[in-house]
């Protein structure tokens, strides 16, 4: 009886660690790029408009953004900018940029998002000129999720509403702390082992 329910145990903790594993093991990332670009292609197989894609905090959920709040802007201080399809069958444009303690990011521009900003703004090492900047943080958990920017000659404090209202201030937010609905909701399908 005892060793019937040790290995009972074991199995119920390795099915959690599989479990566990394939959620946050960093190559999921690669595996959630492709289920996405597979998603978007069967939604435009459909004709079916993607644009109001959710857009997820990958470590808690919650969300942040509509498909529709992608604003682009291109800076000339990127590395390097791409094409992806990256976000729900929208074209989105992916700029690579480093700080200036040599860590590379790769970010996608939002006209608004539901985020926590912390300011003073800083007008140092800005990757957008004329623009200062705040770190952006998940309003749940807390995860550094980019950056939010606010022209430069403004006051380095600002209100949310200030932000939210300007048609002068965007986001940039790291592309592999985002996840959109459509690949949440595959993960979230129960597998068939589990259901017989
Ligand atoms: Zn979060």
């Amino acid at each position: 009886m005892c060793a019937w329910l040790l290995t009972n145990m074991l199995w119920q903790l390795t099915v959690q660690y599989v479990s566990f594993m394939l959620l946050f093991y960093p190559s999921a990332h690669k595996l959630g790029e492709a289920c996405v670009a597979a998603a978007a292609a069967e939604a435009q197989d459909r004709g079916a408009s993607s644009t109001d894609t959710l857009i997820l905090c990958r470590a808690c959920g919650h969300e942040l953004a509509l498909g529709t709040d992608i604003r682009s802007v291109p800076s000339r201080l990127a590395l390097s900018s791409r094409n992806d399809t990256l976000l729900g069958g929208r074209r989105v444009n992916v700029q690579l940029f480093e700080n200036p303690h040599g860590h590379r990011f790769e970010v996608i521009t939002f006209r608004k998002a539901d985020v926590t900003q912390h300011w003073p703004a800083d007008k140092r090492f800005s990757w957008f000129p004329g623009f200062s900047w705040t770190v952006a943080t998940c309003p749940r958990c807390n995860t550094h999720l980019g950056w939010a920017f606010q022209p430069s000659d403004w006051p380095d404090r600002i209100t949310k509403t200030n932000f939210k209202e300007s048609e002068h201030t965007f986001l940039a937010l790291i592309t592999h702390r985002l996840l959109t609905e459509d690949f949440a909701s595959s993960l979230l399908m129960t597998p068939k082992s589990f259901s017989s």
